[in-house]
C-alpha cells in the first residue's frame, strides 16, 4: 500500500486507481491558501480553509490555537 499526502486530507491510503485519481483531482483543484488557524501557506481545495494538521488536532480534542 502506498501513502500519499496533501494538506486537505492528510494521508491517503492508496489501494486502487480510484484513490490515486481522487488524490490527483484534489491536487489539481487545490490552491495556495493561508490556513485560518496556524497561518501556514498550504495547498487546499477552494472550500477548505484549515490545513490537515490543524484539523487533526481539532479532531483529537486539542487546541490548535495554543
Ligand atoms: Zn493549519
Amino acid at each position: 500500500m502506498t501513502i500519499y499526502y496533501d494538506n486537505n486530507f492528510g494521508e491517503y491510503e492508496i489501494e486502487s486507481q480510484e484513490d490515486i485519481d481522487f488524490y490527483f483531482h484534489n491536487q489539481k483543484h487545490s490552491v495556495m491558501k493561508k490556513c485560518s488557524i496556524c497561518g501556514r501557506k498550504v495547498k487546499l481545495l477552494p472550500n477548505y480553509d484549515k490545513c490537515d494538521s490543524c484539523c487533526s488536532i481539532l479532531e483529537h480534542g486539542g487546541d490548535p490555537y495554543a
